[in-house]
Formats: structure tokens, sequence, C-alpha cells
């Protein structure tokens, strides 16, 4: 890997507007500019150096560069790769957090580059819950977007070859039937075998949607369930449509998969009017 020094210090913190070149390479050995700035000119750059720092290093990540849950080099190292003052570094590595590329497991813990998995507590789930409650996102479009994902997820669960392992699956429906009476336990083992089984699809790009909006659709699917006087009769059918879902794809039924998916999921957002009467 080569490393080019190429953000000269020129003017230690009064070097907040200068252009900072090309500065991480990729395995191929090309240089990865940094937004396409390169060929923009020069008095148009305004941007802070610890953005561009930062830019580069999210490029870096994004490219694979810095794999999924591995440790980023540390501030000295970037220091000197990068040719900034440590306090940039720092900077650049605090807006890496905000933006939810770099996770710290503890206050003295190295930063890590985020793993997909890690998005149960990262700002895009947020900023798709805060969107849903704030009303910026109708129910309908959610429950759209649930359709798409979960029934591209099953059909291709159905179809895959060699043949998914449905274990977590048929797991999340026996602790259905366990959770009783227990709504939140239900709630959780009904938004997991939503998520096993597009994993079990193997669609690594649905698997990490389906993680980013897996909270905001617990939440309605939960509420709806705390709103009804008789829950048990409406778990049953919830239970049973699971199981329908999990048996197209055993058997490999894409169509099938796909279609009592969408019904089911409709029929979740239609819990209330359904039995509340
Ligand atoms: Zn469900």
């Amino acid at each position: 890997m080569v490393i080019r020094r190429s953000i000269p210090e020129t003017g230690q913190t009064g070097d907040s507007t200068k252009k900072v070149g090309p500065a991480w390479s990729d395995k191929t050995g090309v240089r990865c500019t940094i937004g396409g700035m390169d060929s923009a000119p020069q008095s148009l750059e305004r941007r802070p150096v610890y953005e561009q720092v930062a830019d580069a290093l999210r490029e870096a990540i994004l490219s694979g560069e810095l794999p999924p849950g591995s440790a980023l080099p540390p501030e000295r190292e970037l220091s000197e790769r990068f040719g900034v003052g440590r306090t940039t570094v720092r900077e650049a590595l605090r807006a890496l957090q905000t933006k939810g590329l770099a996770v710290a497991a503890g206050p003295t813990s190295p930063l890590r580059v985020v793993a997909p998995d890690a998005l149960t507590t990262d700002p895009l789930r947020d900023t798709l819950v805060h969107l849903l409650r704030l009303g910026r996102v109708p129910l309908d479009d959610l429950i759209g977007l649930r359709i798409a994902l979960e029934g591209s997820g099953a059909e291709h669960a159905a179809i895959r070859t060699p043949r998914p392992d449905l274990t977590a699956a048929r797991d999340q429906i026996a602790f259905m039937r366990a959770a009783g009476t227990d709504l939140e336990a239900f709630e959780i083992a009904d938004v997991r075998f939503h998520l096993e089984i597009v994993r079990a699809s193997g669609n690594q790009a649905l698997t990490i949607m389906m993680l980013a909006v897996r909270d905001t659709v617990s939440r309605t699917l939960l509420s709806h369930l705390q709103a009804l006087t008789h829950p048990q009769p409406v778990i049953a059918q919830l239970i049973a449509e699971h199981e329908a879902i999990l048996q197209a794809v055993i058997d490999g039924d894409g169509d099938a998969a796909r279609r009592l998916s969408a019904e089911h999921l409709r029929g979740c957002e239609d819990l209330r009017n359904r039995y509340t009467e």
C-alpha cells in the first residue's frame, strides 16, 4: 500500500482552508482522489483540512481498504501519513464517528470501522426512526419498503442454491410460541424472523437495509399489538403466517414466499382495523 504524504502542513492551525491532495491509495495502487475535488480550481477549496482528512478516510473505508471491524490506524500514524497535526486528525476521527463510519467499544478503546451489524446502534437507524416519528415518512411508505425488501428477500431465499440454513428463522417461530402473553418478547422474535429470512437470501445489501429499518418496524408492530383488547387470537394468526412464509421458502416456492410476505406485512399494518371493532 502506497500512502502519499500529501497534505502539506503550511500553517499549523491556520491551515483550515488549504487544499488537500490525494492521500490514500487503494489496493490496486490507484490513488483515490478526494471527492473529485482535485480537478476543482484551488480557489473553490474552502473546506477545513480535518474534513478533507475525514473524506480520505471515508473513501478508504467505503472502498474496503479499511475493512469493516478493522482498527483505524493510531492518531500518530495518521498524523504522519497525512502530514497534518494531531488535533486535525482528532477532529477528522470525530467526524467519522458522527457519520457512523467509526465506533469505539469504550472511552479508551481504539476506533474501529463500523460493521454492518452495528447498524443496530447506528445513526442511520436513528434517523429513520426520527423521520417516521416526525411524520415525514408516511407509514404506508414504510410498509411499502418492507414489502419490497422482505418480499424480495423471501423469494431469493426460496430459490437460492445451495439451500440456505433456515434454523435461525425456525427458532424465532419457536420463540414466538414461547412468548405467550409477553408481547415484547413476541415482537422481538417476529422482527428477528423477518431479518433471518432476508439474511437467508444471501443478499448482503438487502440484509443491511433490513437491519437499518427493523427498529422502526418493530415499534410500529408492538404499538399495534398493545392496542388490542384480546391479542392472543391475533398472535396465533401471526404465528401461522410466519410458518406459511417459512414453509414456502423451504418448499423453494419463490412466488408464494413473496406473496405471503406481502400479505403478512399488509395484515400487520391493518391489525388495529381488523381486531379492535
Ligand atoms: Zn411478522
